[in-house]
């Protein structure tokens, strides 16, 4: 199977098993919005508990927030949103489907570098030990031509995307043949920059005035609450914000499933400090967060930081942690010191004194602030592809099992007495009343044992725990593993210690 054949059956046992559904389904849908189910919400909110303790709890310096999603105008200007929150469009003529330009630029150069790797790799392989790939790089023809086009592109790309060159954009595209996938075509319109922000109306007057937006981000509402959570937390520099909550930005190109959404949900904290210690902060926090990441258990391998070449006007550091998505390695979140670009701006179009006064040094200052931004909804999806793996059983039998890291999954243990009768579904209900206070559970008493065992597996349940007839007279149950399928005859009275060493979420903050 494909990875991108992969990704469809992904996307489909997603909706089969009550994670995730299309939203308003039965009306067909609408374009990158999603509902979350059954499943689907129980994970997503054991990433975010993670998250939330991770930061606010683990931290002595770091408190929480929850502002609106509505906010003043005014700081949308402030925050350059208004100006410059735009993309690249250009539409292809034929297909009539519209693309972001810089996406098509840089999805070419990504496939010159992918071009430079396969040559790189045979070469391993011909020269065995012996290669030199510092040697071969510099060397061989075809990386040499490859190499050559890339610069130039990418060049181009750069002074471009620095002069907000709309013209050399499509340039670039019809320059390097980049056609439309769909209908395989150059036939382009021009580049239009176009806002991502959403917007409505505070009133019902319709006036132009009431225009108000839909957050792009919820790390404003963190800005503007700065002074008031500095004062009333008595909050010294450094000090952290941390927030979750929803941002709606109206993405151009909207697919890859909840990779990119038109209503997604971020957890963003600012950290805030002196002017001149940010980029100490900016490497503790490149730190913290990849340690956060691979925590999980899922393979330091498929994590890489991409620190960024060109920074945003506000910025003087910036990476990206990229995980390995079943389309390949794409931002999971984002690390940016964001110097004082927006508490001052913010002091500037309030009028506002937004300083902070240091009572070691006697000094007054807008403070530096390091952000720390990851999307739910793509570790949410990080999270299921990684999960799902397709296993060949000694019978001959496949089974789709989920390997969510056991403290995320959405239900922890399924309770399952063998059969109906015989007074096994009421002693089920006592382990049920046993273990309902620190897990959530699944009770299940229909169909045969293996096919419980299936259907626990398509959801990731850690623990399924079996009440037979033994239990009857000696009271233990069989605890069977999701990973190993191994089965192990436990004592009811010491379930709750089993299960809880392998799923609990302070064992896991406790690791970091
Ligand atoms: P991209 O380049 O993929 O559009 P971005 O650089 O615009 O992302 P940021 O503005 O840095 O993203 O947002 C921080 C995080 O929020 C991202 O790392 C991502 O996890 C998440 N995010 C951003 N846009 C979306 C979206 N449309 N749908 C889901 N998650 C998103």
């Amino acid at each position: 199977m494909t990875q991108e054949e992969l990704f469809k059956v992904l996307v489909a046992h997603c909706k089969e098993y009550g994670f995730i559904f299309p939203s308003s389904e039965i009306y067909d849908g609408l374009a990158a919005v999603y509902d979350y189910g059954q499943m689907g919400v129980q994970l997503k909110n054991n990433i975010k508990d993670y998250w939330w303790e991770a930061m606010t709890r683990l931290n002595e310096n770091i408190v929480g927030i929850d502002s609106c999603v509505f906010m003043h105008p005014k700081t949308w200007v402030a925050s350059g949103h208004v100006a410059a929150f735009n993309d690249p469009l250009i539409d292809n003529k034929d297909s009539k489907k519209r693309y972001r330009a810089d996406v098509l630029i840089e999805d070419y150069l990504a496939k010159i570098e992918e071009k430079i790797d396969k040559e790189v790799a045979k070469g391993r392989k011909r020269f065995g030990d012996a290669f030199d790939e510092a040697q071969f790089r510099a060397t061989n023809p075809n990386v040499l031509r490859e190499k050559a086009k890339y610069d130039e592109v990418h060049g181009r790309y750069l002074k471009a995307e620095e002069a907000n060159d709309l013209g050399e954009y499509k340039q670039i595209i019809l320059d390097c043949g980049i056609v439309c996938p769909i209908s395989g075509t150059a036939n382009w319109t021009d580049v239009r920059q176009f806002n991502l922000m959403f917007s409505t109306s505070l009133s019902n007057t319709g006036a132009t005035d009431d225009k108000i937006y839909l957050r792009p981000e919820t790390a404003q509402g963190i800005f503007v609450e700065y002074l008031n959570v500095q004062k009333t937390g008595r909050m010294k520099i450094p000090f952290g914000i941390a927030q979750i909550g929803k941002a709606f930005r109206n993405e151009i190109v909207a697919r890859q499933f909840i990779f990119r959404m038109r209503e997604f949900e971020q957890m963003e904290m600012e950290f805030f400090c002196k002017p001149g210690t940010e980029m100490e902060w900016f490497a503790k926090w490149k730190e913290n967060r990849m340690k956060w990441h691979v925590n999980l258990g899922m393979g330091e391998e498929n994590y890489r930081f991409h620190d960024h070449e060109k920074l945003a006007h506000y910025a003087n550091a910036a990476t990206d942690i990229e995980f390995n998505f079943p389309f390949g390695f794409k931002e999971l979140e984002g690390i940016h010191s964001r110097t004082d670009f927006d508490l001052g701006n913010h002091q500037k179009l309030s009028g506002k004194k937004i300083q902070y006064f240091d009572p070691e040094t006697g000094e007054s200052y807008v403070p530096y602030c390091v952000e720390t931004s990851i999307g739910v909804d793509r570790m949410t999806l990080a999270v299921l592809s990684h999960a799902y793996t397709v296993e060949k059983l000694e019978n001959g039998e496949e089974r789709v099992v989920m390997k969510i890291p056991a403290p995320l999954a959405p239900v922890k243990v399924a309770v399952l007495p063998l059969v109906k009768k015989d007074g096994l579904p009421e002693i089920a209900q006592k382990v049920v009343d046993e273990l309902k206070y620190d897990f959530s559970y699944q009770y299940d008493e229909k169909d045969s044992i293996g096919k419980r065992y299936r259907r626990q597996d398509a959801i990731g349940t850690p623990f399924c725990v079996t009440i037979d007839h033994d239990t009857v007279s000696d009271g233990t149950v069989t605890v069977r593993d999701r990973d190993t399928m191994a089965q192990e005859r436990v004592k009811i009275e010491d379930l709750r210690a089993l299960i809880d060493k392998k799923v609990s979420l302070t064992n896991l903050l406790r690791n970091l």
